[in-house]
């Protein structure tokens, strides 16, 4: 599947933003951001910049793109789908964003980046409900049970992702049994568990124009 490959800090740099794209490298002095915070490019200085509302707009939604690390036609067609579900349309789209599989590893600890995530999980180091699923994009729903393979549980990166995940901390809607390598979903995420700064009301105006 295409993703995005541009270079993960200038997109931090541009959204003002810690997005945490590349792993360890973002909590430790190496990050772009701690160092120039400033938006990349010849302007990226000037803090007097007039910017418009379809600016606001348009950068709120590319924020979320490469927070999860979505393409334009793949983010539109969640995007048609939240607007489609019952409910509201901005909450549905962040929901789920949220249950992606590639996501939930990540959130797991698994995998230090959900950059990370996907790879492990196209080269089959996961199985859902006991069934090898190597789909990034795969919806979990609650009560499934994200285990990581036998032949994986002694992959040292893994190992070391889930020592290091526990600054980064659990989210109340899915639970690690770290012991057993095993997550499971404990209830569909809601709105306030999803803590990331993100004002999703903006990318609903931009889409609905
Ligand atoms: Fe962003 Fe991480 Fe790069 Fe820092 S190291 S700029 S948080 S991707």
């Amino acid at each position: 599947m295409a993703r995005y490959t541009g270079a993960s800090c200038r997109a931090c740099r541009r959204e003002n933003l810690k997005l945490f794209l590349k792993g360890d490298r973002c909590y430790s002095d190496k990050c772009s951001f701690e160092r120039r915070s400033y938006s990349p490019g010849q302007h990226g200085q000037n803090r007097f910049r007039k910017v418009s509302d379809y600016a606001v707009q348009l950068r709120e939604k590319q924020k979320v793109k490469h927070m999860y690390g979505m393409l334009e036609k793949q983010f539109r067609r969640y995007f048609h789908m939240a607007d489609q579900a019952k409910g509201v349309t901005g909450e549905n789209l962040l929901i789920m964003l949220e249950r992606r599989l590639d996501n939930t590893v990540y959130r797991l600890g698994f995998a230090s980046s959900r950059d990370q995530a996907r790879q492990l999980i196209r080269h089959n180091h996961f199985t859902v409900n006991g069934k090898k699923i190597n789909i990034p994009s795969y919806f979990v729903c609650e009560g499934d049970v994200i285990s990581l393979k036998e032949k994986s549980r002694s992959n040292e990166m893994i190992k070391d992702n889930l020592e290091g995940a526990a600054r980064r901390g659990v989210p109340s809607w899915i639970e690690l049994d770290q012991k057993n390598f095993q997550g499971t979903v404990k209830a569909m995420p809601n709105r306030e568990e999803i803590t990331l700064p993100i004002h999703e009301q903006l990318i609903v105006e931009l889409y609905s124009k």
